[in-house]
């Protein structure tokens, strides 16, 4: 759907941000709730290490919130615009926010590590090539 390269590409596939090789999350799936934010220590492509610091996904709350509120606006146009009542309107955004819950949180720690990490070409396969041809590994 997104070219490799693309930061879309990294968070709708749960890639490494950095390579866009290696597994983000250990379960794709967001129904699965008991590992729901369990990421892997680093990338096995290129050896990103994913927490970058102590606490460093306390930050994705912001981004959670804000897709919390962008898919309770959508979701109150969307039944607005099919000529839902007040009350039934309220009622499909508590709904739409506890069925996408899941979906928002594994989101926005894809979305907020992409915000600091870029994609890197030369790293995709399988390391950082150095001037004397030996590979860089990274802990
Ligand atoms: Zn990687």
């Amino acid at each position: 759907m997104f070219k490799k390269g693309s930061k879309l590409y990294s968070i709708f596939n749960n890639k490494c941000p950095r390579c866009h090789d290696g597994d983000f999350y250990v379960d794709k799936n967001p129904f699965h709730l008991k590992n729901i934010l369990t990421i892997h220590d680093k990338c096995d492509k290129c050896g990103l290490k994913y927490m970058m610091e102590p606490s460093f996904y306390h930050g994705a709350m912001y981004v959670s919130y804000g897709l919390s509120v962008a898919t309770s606006i959508a979701t109150f146009i969307i039944l607005t615009l099919i000529g839902m009542d007040l009350m039934w309107r309220f009622i499909g955004v508590v709904i739409a926010l506890i069925v996408l819950t899941p979906f928002m949180l594994k989101l926005s720690r894809i979305i907020y590590i992409n915000m600091f990490v870029s994609f890197e070409e030369k790293i995709g396969d399988g390391g950082r090539e150095l001037e004397d041809g030996s590979r860089m590994s990274e802990d």
